[in-house]
């Protein structure tokens, strides 16, 4: 049977906390923990590549895809199980989402969101029922899903929005809801 592939949003920073680190670390071994197969965007740099190393470090299968324009700027981790360069962005995230069952988001920055928001709405259409799971470290994602409820409130989306995505305080709750 083919192994349960997490996809991984998350910064290519390190962000201001070092709590976000410690979230990466304990998402790239749980992956390796479960057997899992982490999926990402290939970057060696921030939290992206904390979660790839310690991945690796516990053994996960590893599969990352960059845009070709980013292999620099991003540092392509080129020592993945897989190593896959693409033309575009929007190709990259289309084969980041094809290859993952399941999404988890820890703190990044306006790739993530971006990237966030692209599986949410596909997810709102019908499009896939992949679950997302946003990593709440340090109440970090507080003011997103403020934003989300704020939207539902002033009636441009419906209440199910909200249904759509899952807050859980630590990785480790990620592995509990998978294993529901
Ligand atoms: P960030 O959360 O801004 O640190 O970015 C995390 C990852 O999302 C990086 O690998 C970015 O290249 C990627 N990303 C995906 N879509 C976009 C987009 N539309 N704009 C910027 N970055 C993006």
């Amino acid at each position: 049977m083919a192994k349960l592939s997490i996809c991984v949003f998350c910064g290519a920073r390190m962000g201001g906390a070092p709590a976000y680190e410690t979230a990466a670390k304990e998402l790239g071994r749980l992956i390796g923990d479960n057997d899992w197969r982490l999926v990402y965007g290939a970057g060696d740099l921030g939290l992206m590549g904390t979660v790839a190393r310690a991945a690796q470090a516990a053994g996960a299968e590893t599969f990352g895809v960059i845009p070709e324009h980013l292999e620099n700027a991003e540092v392509g981790k080129t020592d993945l199980t897989e190593y896959v360069v693409t033309k575009t962005m929007h190709a990259r995230k289309t084969r980041m989402y094809e290859e993952g069952d399941v999404v988890v988001v820890l703190p990044g920055g306006a790739g993530s969101l971006d990237e966030f928001f692209e599986v949410l709405t596909w997810r709102q259409l019908g499009l896939h029922d992949k679950p997302i799971y946003l990593i709440n470290t340090d109440g970090y994602w507080d003011p997103l899903v403020a934003l989300i409820d704020h939207v539902i409130s002033q009636g441009f989306a419906s209440e199910s929005l909200r249904a759509q995505i899952t807050l859980l305080a630590t990785p480790a709750e990620v592995a509990e809801n998978i294993g529901r």
